[in-house]
């Protein structure tokens, strides 16, 4: 049996009735009742029975364990098939023909056939840019550019001038319309001051115009839930923002997730005409049956993957799963510009490695598995959904 004492040492009374300090050189032990978590500083090390470390505990940002795990490791530095990168975010890399033909070749290096622009561009910037597409010899087919939509001033008259410039950016190049950013829902006011809802009748007319023109629209709402959540020790993404603290959405200033999120699905219901891609997973991807949910009600929304490479990797056979089911209407999509972190993209879909690490540690402190995706799938999702869908790509370059 074991009593606590006072001084808070755990001593256990031997069968002789003897007080000894516990085997294996614990010391320090504490009892808690069932249920509850152990004090801070300890950890629990029997049921019910907490102990703190015997030297000081590092930080969570020096410790850094080695893996002791053997295991196959196949490291994919080119995608298996062309790849297009819907949310892509090249930024230098569209202002000149040098610039371009160095992107090429990096992404060469990486089996990228195309990259999307979805830099939210409009007006003169889009023409620009697509005159140094045009004009490359390399590149005029491998990257494309998304139109922007002004969020901003929506009011009476706001829509003609938005459908106008749409259809001019069309005219220009665009593909597609993207990516709306998270700013729409979050923070964007209308001419009248209050906050524009994702959902607001007043843009009714540019989701009509997408599915007229037969523009994908490519929408970012919210950010990962643990946002709105209080900074504890409970936060899965506490040392993320702990480093980027205006990540955070105090409830005083912004809508909740489940606000943005209601908007956004009754954006969707009321447009089933308009092909919609729901970045991030619609962020989502820690809770897939979610969106197989909001997936299989709504079959006009597809869904990328970009940033999310976390939550896929750590449930290998549920996302396995998840994505043979909706093979259709997955997208690969990067985000953020990074050549080196692509191979990570490739390793998780491709192989059935185990255990091994995400590129980066802050906004995961687990490993990632590889779901394992049969060739056909891995097809569809980098590269033939986005071709199916966006009818205006070059569609030459890609096998069968
Ligand atoms: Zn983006």
């Amino acid at each position: 049996m074991t009593r606590r004492f006072t001084t808070g040492l755990l001593l256990t009374i031997g069968s002789a009735g003897v007080l000894s300090a516990q085997p294996g050189g614990g010391n320090r032990g504490t009892a808690v009742p069932p249920g509850d978590p152990c004090p801070p500083g300890m950890t629990e090390v029997r049921p019910r029975n907490c102990q703190a470390p015997t030297l000081p505990p590092p930080s969570i940002v020096d410790y850094r364990p080695r893996s002791t795990l053997v295991a196959p490791v196949h490291l994919i530095p080119k995608a298996k098939y062309p790849a297009i990168d819907f949310h892509g975010h090249p930024t230098s890399q569209l202002n000149s023909d040098a610039a371009l033909t160095e992107l090429g070749r990096q992404l060469d290096a990486l089996n990228i056939r195309m990259m999307i622009a979805a830099n939210n561009v409009s007006g003169p910037a889009l023409v620009q840019q697509m005159a140094v597409i045009r004009a490359s010899t390399t590149m005029r087919d491998r990257v494309r550019i998304l139109a922007g939509v002004n969020f901003g001033g929506v009011g009476p008259g706001w829509a003609e001038k938005a459908v106008a410039q749409l259809e001019a950016d069309v005219a220009a190049g665009a593909v597609g319309i993207g990516e709306i950013g998270k700013g729409l829902g979050l923070s964007t006011r209308k001419a009248d001051g209050s906050r524009l809802q994702i959902d607001d009748a007043a843009l009714q007319p540019i989701w009509a115009a997408a599915a007229r023109l037969k523009l994908p629209v490519f929408i970012h709402t919210a950010d990962p839930q643990e946002f709105w959540q209080p900074l504890d020790y409970n936060n899965e993404r506490w040392l993320e923002l702990a480093l980027f603290p205006g990540r955070r959405y105090p409830a005083e200033q912004y809508p909740s997730f489940e606000t943005l999120m209601t908007e956004r699905d009754n954006l969707l219901r009321r447009n089933p005409n308009t092909t919609f891609v729901i970045a991030h997973l619609g962020w989502h991807a820690n809770d897939l049956g979610r969106l197989a949910k909001l997936m299989t009600e709504l079959p006009h929304v597809h869904a990328e993957v970009g940033a999310v490479l976390y939550d896929i990797g750590r449930q290998p056979r549920a996302a396995h799963d998840f994505f043979v089911r909706f093979q259709d209407r997955i997208l690969f999509g990067k985000d953020s510009y990074q050549p080196e972190e692509y191979p990570y993209y490739w390793r998780v879909f491709e192989t059935r490695d185990d255990y091994f690490d995400y590129y980066r540690d802050y906004h995961a402190k687990w490993k990632l598995y590889g779901i394992d995706l049969p060739d056909a799938v891995l097809k569809k999702v980098y590269f033939g959904n986005a071709l199916r869908i966006t009818s205006r790509l070059p569609q030459a370059g890609f096998p069968k």
